[in-house]
């Protein structure tokens, strides 16, 4: 078949955000390498929207059997096997979550095709097809060249943007795996995390707060700054550790990844972890007190202060005239 296969993440009715960013590079790299690009879907039951979503695709498949509902990474993957061996595309992308990580592993070791986990980059030179990969939590970055044969692609949410604007619906074609083993394990709940106030991915304006705000009580100064910038606050992993902030405020590898338009740094030094999560910002601004902190190296603009003497002078200078 010589194509390339997006795995689509189809989770409580939805398809999930990194899927389109898939379809965006896989249209990308089939325009170059002049291959088709084909997605897919797993489901225990003919999902509603699908069909007007797909459209980046050339063709959609919906593998469709009552025991591969959400979770079920083992039969998934024993079914999508089934699907990929008979059809050896050239690429099988996915991504590196819950989802993508289970299917790559198990589709990776029932064909014994390679996998390149973690990838946050994917180019083609002379016609081979080059994938930068995350190794050692994101520390050192490896170049990975795709040999000439079927590869499993896992590729970390963010790294791709998603194709804008309409695309004509896929028409969707059914597979049904057949001699599926009854799944061995069995989705018992949701367990819904805290309600989430606020969407920190959708903000423009991100006012970061890091461990060198000090104490809860600082928070205040904080939130009124992102309100006088009309941003919302985010946080870096310790602060949201010590229960200053809610798990869904924080920005970083075991947190969110952010895009905003601003993200303003208060007391936070750029971990790895944390840069992981926010590098790809548009315009990053950074105040710390340790002119060697490793945000300044990922910053447009930096200013070497105590946010506690320049943050009041900011909100100052953003106040409305006359009050
Ligand atoms: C597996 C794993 C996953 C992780 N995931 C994440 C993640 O998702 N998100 C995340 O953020 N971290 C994550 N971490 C933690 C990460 O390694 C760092 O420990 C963390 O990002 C540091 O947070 P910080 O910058 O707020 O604190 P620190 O590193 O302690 O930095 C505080 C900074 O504040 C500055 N400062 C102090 N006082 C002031 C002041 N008055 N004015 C101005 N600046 C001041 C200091 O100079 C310092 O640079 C993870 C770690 C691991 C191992």
């Amino acid at each position: 078949m010589g194509n390339l296969v997006v795995l689509a993440e189809y989770l409580r009715g939805a398809v999930a955000d990194v899927t389109f960013e898939l379809l965006g590079k896989a249209r990308e790299l089939g325009n170059l390498l002049g291959l088709s690009v084909e997605v897919v879907v797993v489901s225990d039951r003919q999902p509603d929207d699908v069909t007007g979503r797909l459209g980046p695709a050339d063709r959609a498949w919906l593998i469709l059997h009552p025991d591969l509902g959400e979770f079920q990474p083992e039969g998934m993957a024993r079914a999508l096997a089934a699907f990929l061996g008979e059809r050896r595309p050239r690429l099988v992308l996915t991504s590196t979550t819950a989802f993508g990580m289970d299917v790559a592993a198990g589709i990776g070791g029932l064909l014994g095709w390679p996998v390149v986990a973690y990838c946050s980059a994917l180019q083609v030179a002379d016609r081979t097809i080059i994938a930068t990969s995350q190794v050692y939590g994101g520390k050192v970055l490896v170049e990975v060249e795709i040999p000439d044969e079927p590869t499993v692609i896992a590729a970390l949410p963010g790294s791709f943007p998603a194709p804008v604007g309409p695309s004509a619906p896929a028409a969707v074609e059914i597979w049904e795996p057949a001699g599926l083993q009854p799944a061995r394990l069995r989705l018992r709940r949701w367990v819904e995390p805290e309600a989430a106030d606020v969407d920190i991915t959708r903000a423009e304006i991100l006012v970061v707060a890091g461990r060198g705000i000090k104490s809860a009580d600082n928070l205040p100064l904080i939130e009124e700054l992102a309100r006088a910038l009309g941003g919302v606050v985010a946080a870096s992993r310790p602060v949201v550790d010590a229960g200053w902030l809610p798990r869904n405020r924080q920005v970083g590898k075991s947190g969110l990844t952010v895009r905003p338009r601003l993200y303003l740094g208060l007391g936070v030094s750029g971990a790895p972890e944390h840069l992981e999560g926010m590098k790809d910002s548009q315009l990053i601004v950074a105040i710390n007190t340790d002119r060697k902190a490793p945000i300044f190296d990922v910053a447009h603009y930096g200013v070497v202060g105590d946010i506690f003497e320049v943050v009041p002078a900011l909100i100052e200078r953003l106040r409305p005239e006359g009050h």
